[in-house]
């Protein structure tokens, strides 16, 4: 079977910074994976690198077995949530919601349906004219994973997506990305420094 994403030796430095010694991954297909690690051990970079937004220094990078070390960002079909959100700052939380289904030229009621079922997954439905800076930082967090939810992206890459988080809530949106897992299907990488 190939592995959906597979990284060989996979590396990344800044200068004289090591910031993902060079790795090597296998996720297959559905997977679930979760990944575990102290703060500046290459969490980020290492999603960051599989996600097409940083340029690794080293390896390889294979996407159903094909090599997309320096495909764009664009056609990798990997969607990722930030650990600092990067919400659009002057996009209402709907227009930041609908922002990825506009790219694909969703018809509007389609659109209108997926962003109202994305408000309520993450239980702000009623934040839907706001900017992002009249909100929290949980709840701009919250933002952040519907964008990334709403247009079903095949493998899903979250970078410590509920650190902001009350611990309610964070149980909340743990049992929901589980059974979103569940119903999507998708490939799914989760990165976390916290143990429990
Ligand atoms: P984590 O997400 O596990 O906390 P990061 O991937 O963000 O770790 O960072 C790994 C290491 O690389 C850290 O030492 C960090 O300071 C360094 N680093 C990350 N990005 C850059 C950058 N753009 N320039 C210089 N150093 C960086
Ligand atoms: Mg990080």
């Amino acid at each position: 079977m190939t592995a959906r994403l597979q990284t060989r030796a996979i590396s990344k430095h800044y200068d004289s910074v090591t910031a993902l010694s060079p790795t090597d991954l296998d996720v297959m297909d559905g997977e679930f994976l979760t990944l575990l690690g102290p703060s500046g051990s290459g969490k980020t970079t290492l999603l960051q690198i599989l996600a097409g937004l940083v340029e690794p220094s080293g390896g390889s990078l294979f996407i159903n077995g094909k090599d997309a070390t320096h495909t764009a960002a664009g056609e990798r079909g990997i969607g990722m949530v930030f650990q600092s959100y990067a919400l659009f700052p002057h996009l209402s939380v709907w227009e930041n919601i609908a922002y990825p289904l506009r790219m694909r030229k969703m018809d509007k009621a389609a659109m209108t349906a997926a962003v109202r079922d994305a408000l309520e997954m993450v239980q702000m439905g009623s934040y839907a004219n706001r900017l992002p800076r009249e909100l929290s930082g949980g709840q701009q967090q919250r933002i952040a994973l519907a964008r990334c939810f709403v247009y079903k992206p095949s493998v899903i890459l979250l970078d410590e997506p509920l650190g902001a988080l009350d611990k309610k809530l964070r149980e909340h949106m743990q049992s929901e990305i589980r059974s979103l897992h569940k119903d999507l299907g998708a490939t799914f990488i989760y990165v976390t420094h916290d143990q429990e």
